[in-house]
């Protein structure tokens, strides 16, 4: 029964990718160049946003991002608590404090009422800014997750956010390309940060982007990526392409090489066909798993909410099985099926649990959803008949361990 392993996640790179990398090569653009500025180009007109960053990870693009919203030290910023550690570290690297929202059921992004509540009861407003209640800290911006690539309910967060003044900074890590009510993620916020790391929906190996509309957040986060070097002074006072050039800040070393946009350029052209086939598989998914009472299938998009699918994200019914979210892991494992878990809150790692005192219970919602969640492989480069393995081996081991 056992034929491949059918690995959990797989990037889709062909001849053009590969083409366009020994390209590269042998041009002597191995860093960044006019590669990266076309993936930008490229990148921003595909989203339709006025800017578009390139950086080296999403993590980069958190980080200035969060630099370009102006985010000082013992300030805070509101993220989730089911999310990857990268959303919430970064806010750590300017030792400014992270406070957790929990998240809504059964989709997993921000829940707005809670959000609302927050606010109200945590807020000290002055002058329509938000400083913490218990210890006067300003409260500056709030990043929302599109989880698994389902956008966030962004009508009320950017609606709140307003209205205290928050920055807001989508975490977009899984939602390329998507649309929130007809308007394409990139264009909806302030400022939004994508992931073109390996098991995502387009890859660059490791890479990100930033859109935003802001031109000076974005010549800030220009200058920032690379060294607090301003191509400004050089262009003004020289000739362009002397060796002058100014450091304004302390900034990071946070650029694209030409190698990966190289990969991102051909990634984008392929962009939709990827998202059409992950939409068939997870509708395939969804089809099979429907009815199962075992079994709860994710939120899937609406009209005009279009879901990326970056993650296909199955729960199990515990109370109604003989076999724990562990085990049913080991059991798809048996039959050659790779799988993941998205993701294990926040609040439970050591690190912000005794940061910040957390225990178990703070955060409902997001343990209820990782406690019963499996993601299961959803990637072009599987075949239909890959999805009808998935579906059987699913099936098998609910039969085999129903109640
Ligand atoms: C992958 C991921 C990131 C970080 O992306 P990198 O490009 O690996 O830095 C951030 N947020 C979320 C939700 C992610 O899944």
């Amino acid at each position: 029964m056992n034929s491949e392993f059918l690995p959990f996640a797989l990037p889709y790179l062909d001849d053009a990718e590969i083409n366009e990398v020994i390209d590269s090569l042998k041009s002597g653009w191995i860093t960044t160049g006019p590669k990266c500025k076309q993936f930008e180009e490229k990148f921003a007109a595909y989203v339709g946003s006025k800017h578009a960053v390139a950086v080296n990870s999403a993590t980069a693009g958190l980080h200035l991002a969060l630099d370009a919203a102006g985010l000082q030290r013992g300030e805070v910023a509101l993220t989730v608590p089911l999310t990857f550690t990268a959303t919430a570290e970064v806010v750590r690297y300017f030792d400014a404090d992270v406070d957790l929202i929990d998240v809504k059921s059964p989709c997993g992004t921000l829940d707005p009422a809670l959000f609302e509540k927050y606010l109200a009861e945590k807020c000290e407003v002055k002058d329509g800014i938000c400083f913490r209640k218990s210890d006067s800290k300003r409260v500056r911006a709030v990043l929302p997750v599109h989880f698994a690539g389902l956008v966030s309910e962004m009508e009320a967060i950017s609606r709140l956010a307003k209205q205290y003044n928050l920055v807001v900074i989508e975490d977009a890590a899984h939602s390329f390309p998507a649309e929130y009510k007809k308007q394409k993620v990139g264009t909806i916020s302030h400022l939004t940060v994508f992931s073109f790391y390996a098991t995502k929906t387009i890859t660059t190996g490791e890479g990100g982007m930033i859109t935003t509309d802001d031109d000076d957040m974005a010549e800030r986060m220009r200058i920032m990526r690379l060294h607090g070097i301003s191509k400004d002074a050089w262009k003004r006072y020289t000739a362009e392409g002397s060796w002058y050039y100014e450091v304004i800040e302390p900034g990071f070393k946070y650029n694209l090489t030409d190698i990966a946009a190289a990969m991102g350029l051909h990634q984008l052209d392929k962009a939709l066909w990827m998202r059409d086939i992950r939409q068939k598989y997870a509708q395939k998914y969804s089809a099979a798993f429907a009815a199962i009472p075992e079994l709860q299938i994710p939120c899937h998009g609406s009209a005009g909410n279009q879901h990326a699918w970056h993650l296909y994200t199955l729960r199990i019914r515990p109370e109604k099985l003989n076999v724990s979210r562990a085990d049913f892991i080991e059991r798809l494992k048996d039959s050659g099926i790779g799988t993941s878990v998205h993701f294990i809150p926040l609040h439970l790692h050591p690190y912000y649990r005794d940061r910040y005192d957390y225990k178990l219970g703070d955060f409902p919602v997001s343990e209820d959803l990782y406690e019963r969640e499996i993601s299961l492989p959803i990637y072009p480069k599987m075949s239909e008949a890959d999805v009808e393995r998935v579906i059987s081996a699913v099936l098998e081991i609910v039969n085999k361990y129903r109640k």
